[in-house]
């Protein structure tokens, strides 16, 4: 069979008649024509083989990943996806590959009603660039600056079961056949929280979604705001799974995990039962797990108050 050519696989797997868009995939630029009087809320996140994910990981959710991880961003902000576009570098233009990547891809976006406007395909260590666009109205972002003291912090879902994974797949830990498929489902099918964002618009004072380690984003709130946390370590949600696992582990997974995708906010106690609201609305969970203050410190206290030592890091791809 002849190679497949970077015009045909295009062709083939990423292009599709546009919806909401004014131009698409064809021409040198797409054009979107945002509505009346919205912002756009504009986010890229590349994906590296062996730096965000493994060579293990099937073409469907690699593609359902890439698209996650840029929709977690859109809905820390609360805003509406759009659309996106895709950079994409690949050894080989492997048919099955592509198609089992389309697939995961497009399930993900159809989901969001975000359509594929364009990108650029060529051959290299692979490697996936998603921009993503959406809208929102002006003054309605949610940013990392406005926590204030006194505000409640909340976390959506749980945390911690994608950083076991990895830890399974690194041969640290040892999960039965069914307890890893479900924290490896955790990791490899994150659901960005994209209902929440948006109904989180007029509750939340700052948003953030935890991508490299709940504390190290806790900590980009903080600095940016100008405020301390004092977090509660035993009240950050986990799985079963990850709550069968020894303390030390489950603080490590939850605190400092990464590759969680959700979302890390604050809101006033005035606005409790609204977050709820919020989250009920959305179908997932918002727990909060502690609260803001002027200290400018990070502080974690166990269950019984105690304070706990915070020697946690976060993920940053120059350090490690
Ligand atoms: P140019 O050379 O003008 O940059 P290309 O030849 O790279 O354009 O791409 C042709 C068309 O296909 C463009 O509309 C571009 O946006 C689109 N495209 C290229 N790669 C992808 C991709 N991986 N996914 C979606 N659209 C793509
Ligand atoms: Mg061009």
């Amino acid at each position: 069979m002849e190679a497949l050519g970077e015009f045909d696989l295009i062709g083939k797997y990423f292009t599709r008649p546009v919806r909401h868009a004014a131009l698409g995939i064809g021409d040198d630029c797409a054009l979107l024509q945002p509505a009346p009087g919205m912002q756009l809320a504009i986010s890229s996140d590349m994906l590296v083989e062996g730096r965000h994910f493994l060579s293990t990981v099937s073409p469907q959710r690699l593609g359902h990943k890439a698209l996650a991880v840029n929709l977690s961003d859109l809905s820390a902000c609360g805003a509406r996806p759009v659309a996106f576009s895709l950079a994409l570098a690949m050894p080989r233009a492997e048919e099955s590959f592509l198609e089992g990547f389309a697939q995961g891809l497009f399930a993900l976006a159809d989901e969001h009603g975000c359509e594929l406007v364009g990108g650029d395909t060529t051959q290299g260590p692979l490697n996936i660039c998603i921009t993503v666009f959406g809208e929102l109205p002006p003054g309605q972002a949610l940013l990392r600056s406005g926590a204030r003291a006194g505000d409640d912090l909340y976390v959506s879902g749980q945390v911690g079961d994608a950083r076991l994974a990895l830890e399974c797949f690194r041969g640290s830990v040892a999960l039965s056949g069914e307890a890893f498929e479900q924290v490896r489902v955790a990791m490899e099918l994150p659901q960005p929280r994209v209902a929440l964002g948006q109904a989180l618009r007029s509750v939340a004072s700052s948003a953030i979604d935890v991508s490299d380690g709940l504390l190290g984003d806790l900590a980009h709130i903080l600095k940016r705001s100008g405020v301390g946390a004092a977090v509660e370590v035993d009240a950050v949600p986990r799985s079963a799974v990850l709550a069968s696992q020894p303390t030390a582990l489950q603080r490590e997974c939850t605190l400092a995990g990464g590759d969680d995708y959700e979302l890390l906010f604050t809101a006033p106690p005035a606005l409790a039962d609204a977050v709820q609201a919020a989250a009920r609305l959305s179908g997932v969970t918002a727990t909060r797990i502690g609260r803001i203050n002027d200290s400018r410190l990070l502080t974690l206290v166990d269950a019984q108050g105690r304070a706990v030592p915070h020697t946690f890091g976060s993920f940053d791809h120059f350090k490690s």
